[in-house]
């Protein structure tokens, strides 16, 4: 008997060396096997004769290879066969298959998938580009024993809705193979296989047995529709993705209710902390900034320490939602942390906060990695012993070397840069003032992010925060132009530049590249900075910012633009996140076929920030790629980051949508965020449900068995992440 924990090499016809090859896909046990799902189903229930097909139609057919041939024009190989019943012809064709000239020969049976058309001859029909499956490799050599051996094959391939799966180690494990393969794992399962999901839970959502969902999403039923089984729909897909989505959940809620529980701070919002708060705003807040405002004063206030996601499309005013919250800590006598992913941010925020906060009486140190050991050493002596009230930094520097005094606040921008995983290490916790045998307590921790999340992946990357968006822009911007033009009219753009900076405003040049290279014939930042200081505007300010220049040098270039000193600024992307200057109106980005679509959109967020009319200028070069078109497409169509996100997500795929599987993308073997995304809201309720149990529905007894499979899940599943 296997049991789900089983190593794979055990299931019949496998064994260690194939095994090996099944955890480079990453199959290791019978439970990973079960899981790897066809990603296609054919209807071979009623195998069709061939006289009885109809042009137009989807049909399978079983058929013998009587004549195989390549044609190979130049123009259009072809390759052809011609499969038989009895007397029945029928003609099926592949262009530029020479290929199968070694796979596909006369004698053998074929299980042909596809679309049944007229020859162009007449009369006769064919099909063009079948799918096909080699059923037999000879009939003709065989006997009795052989036959009975054909009809026992020929009960998982004919006859019956058949799976149709991915092969793998570079085709030597074919969908053929999977099909015998976990048709013995599941002979040989255990009869009763563990429930993780609560009797309660399963009722509500309709949710099938596991092992009848095992069985049925491999060797679905002959009444089963074919359109569900596709489309992941059918209960037995939806008993597996939910049991999935709902482990997730699970213990993501766990982690946040044990952060909740946790002694925090209670941070007094008396009148004095209100008046401080009116006094730093530079500007009127939106309704949609005090709205998220509320919602944080509202954590800080409470005695479980804040875990909150603050959302909001680049350009929506999170610096100054940010900035009120570290005023909240402050009055009370805490201090704040406020990372950054990059230097060049660390120092934008930090010129900020002196403009809005020092004036207001704060204290405000900068820590970045530039500074001198002395400087350093100095600046981390005035954080310990209190001085230091609001402390700005990159994240690295931040979380490795800082002892605080009393740290109340801790502050993340950009997020995405960062990765989940690294989001609980930093907090160092305080004492009660004066009480050095209080518990410890934890300090609050609101999270920026740049990147608009799609609220689905909101649900399951930071499932374990709370949500604040803000949905609506600051007044008077005006929807930023975007338009795409090849590199050969380059002339007019930067025709268009001058004229920008004739009106009196700055402009950004954005390259893939820092240096030219040989591999490649990419225009990068370095030369064309040469080219266009000196060639193209020999007459108008033109500075360079990219990532190998030493902070110094990049806080010149950044500080000269930022003062008007620089009418362009020839850049990589390290300008990419949060950089702010309003005056800034036009964006030109070469080869912006090279870039991600969420890079672009944080990219053309630099500009349209002032109430002048911004414009994005798409440079491309040479052939697009089909993707690349719907990118360009999609940035010049879209303004609103939410939708591009999610664009984005379905362009590229959960795990590149945030750059590296390190970001603490939970990986998922059957779900999908997009596809399932009520499935996961489901799942999450019904995660928060089971654990504010015990109750008259679920048992005590429930809960600890889900949480036990949750752990378990966790472990193999994202091995690094850690769930109490
Ligand atoms: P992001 O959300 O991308 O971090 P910022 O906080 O940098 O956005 O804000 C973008 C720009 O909008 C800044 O120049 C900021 O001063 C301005 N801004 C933010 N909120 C308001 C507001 N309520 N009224 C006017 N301008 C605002
Ligand atoms: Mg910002």
């Amino acid at each position: 008997m296997l049991d789900l924990a089983t190593s794979v090499q055990y299931v019949k016809g496998i064994g260690p060396r194939l095994a090996e090859i099944l955890a480079d896909k990453g199959i290791h046990t019978v439970d990973d096997l079960l899981h790897y799902l066809p990603f296609r189903y054919e209807d071979r229930l009623n195998p069709r004769s061939i006289p009885e097909l109809r042009p137009g139609e989807m049909a399978t057919v079983i058929a013998e290879v009587r004549r195989a041939s390549f044609v190979p024009t130049r123009r259009l190989p072809i390759f052809e066969i011609t499969a038989g019943q009895g007397r029945a012809r029928l003609k099926c064709i592949w262009f530029h298959a020479g290929y199968l000239q070694d796979r596909l020969k006369p004698g053998q049976w074929l299980a042909l998938y596809g679309k049944v058309e007229e020859d162009y001859r007449g009369g006769a029909l064919r099909m063009v580009q079948p799918q096909f499956e080699i059923l037999e490799e000879s009939s003709s050599e065989k006997g009795a024993e052989d036959l009975r051996e054909r009809k026992l094959a020929s009960s998982l391939e004919i006859g019956r809705i058949v799976p149709i799966y991915e092969s793998a180690g570079q085709g030597r494990l074919t969908s053929r193979w999977f099909r015998r393969i976990i048709h013995a794992a599941l002979e040989n399962l255990t009869p009763d296989l563990p429930e993780a999901i609560p009797a309660a839970v399963r009722q509500r959502r309709n949710l099938i047995p596991p092992r009848e969902a095992f069985s049925k999403v491999h060797w679905p039923e002959p009444g089963q529709s074919l359109a569900e089984l596709e489309s992941a729909r059918s209960p037995a897909h939806l008993r597996l993705i939910f049991e999935e989505l709902f482990l997730i959940e699970l213990g993501l809620e766990l982690k946040r209710r044990e952060h909740k529980a946790q002694p925090g701070i209670v941070f007094a919002l008396d009148e004095r902390v209100r008046s401080a708060l009116k006094k730093i705003l530079p500007f009127h807040p939106t309704a949609a900034q005090k709205k998220v405002l509320k919602e944080i004063a509202a954590d800080m206030g409470s005695p479980s320490p804040m875990r909150r996601l603050l959302q909001g499309d680049v350009g929506s005013g999170k610096t100054i939602v940010a900035f009120e919250a570290a005023v909240v800590a402050m009055e009370n006598g805490f201090q704040v942390a406020l990372m950054a992913p990059t230097e060049i941010l660390a120092q934008q925020h930090y010129f900020w906060a002196r403009r809005t906060l020092e004036p207001a009486g704060y204290r405000i140190v900068l820590l970045t990695g530039s500074l001198e050991e002395d400087r350093k050493r100095e600046i981390r002596r005035h954080i310990a012993q209190g001085n230091a009230q609001l402390v700005i930094g990159t994240h690295a520097l931040i979380e490795q070397s800082v002892e605080f005094f009393d740290l109340g606040l801790v502050i993340v921008d950009e997020q995405h840069r960062f990765g989940v995983l690294q989001r609980f290490k930093l907090m160092k916790k305080s004492r009660e003032p004066g009480s050095p045998d209080a518990p410890l307590r934890e300090p609050d921790v609101l999270v920026m992010t740049a990147t608009p999340i799609p609220r689905t992946l909101a649900l399951t990357l930071y499932g374990d925060l709370d949500l604040s968006i803000i949905d609506a822009m600051p007044p008077g911007r005006t929807p930023i132009v975007t338009r795409r033009v090849r590199d050969e009219r380059s002339d007019q753009v930067w025709d268009f530049v001058r004229k920008q900076v004739a009106a009196g405003h700055q402009t950004y040049v954005v390259y893939p590249a820092i240096e030219e290279n040989e591999e490649n014939d990419l225009k990068a930042a370095m030369k064309m900075f040469q080219e266009l200081s000196r060639r193209v505007f020999p007459d108008l300010r033109v500075g360079l910012l990219h990532g190998r220049l030493d902070a110094e040098q990049k806080e010149l270039a950044m500080g000269r633009f930022q003062r008007g000193e620089l009418d362009i600024l020839v850049s990589t992307t390290v300008i990419e996140v949060g950089v702010d200057v309003p005056n800034a109106n036009l964006m030109v980005i070469e080869h912006a076929e090279r870039f991600g679509l969420a890079q672009l959109h944080q990219l053309r967020g630099r500009i349209g920030r002032g109430a002048t009319k911004s414009y994005c200028v798409l440079m491309t070069s040479g052939k697009v790629s089909e993707e690349g078109e719907r990118r360009l497409d999609a940035m010049v169509k879209m303004n609103d980051g939410f939708r591009i996100a999610e664009l984005d997500l379905e362009l590229r795929g959960p795990g590149e949508f945030f750059g590296t599987r390190q970001a603490g993308l939970p990986s998922f073997r059957v779900a999908t965020l997009i596809r399932d995304a009520r499935l996961l809201e489901a799942a999450k309720q019904e995660a928060a449900a089971v654990l504010a149990g015990p109750n008259e529905e679920i048992s005590q007894a429930e809960i600890d068995r889900a949480l036990r499979y949750m752990r378990a899940r966790w472990q193999r599943t994202y091995g690094l992440v850690e769930v109490a």
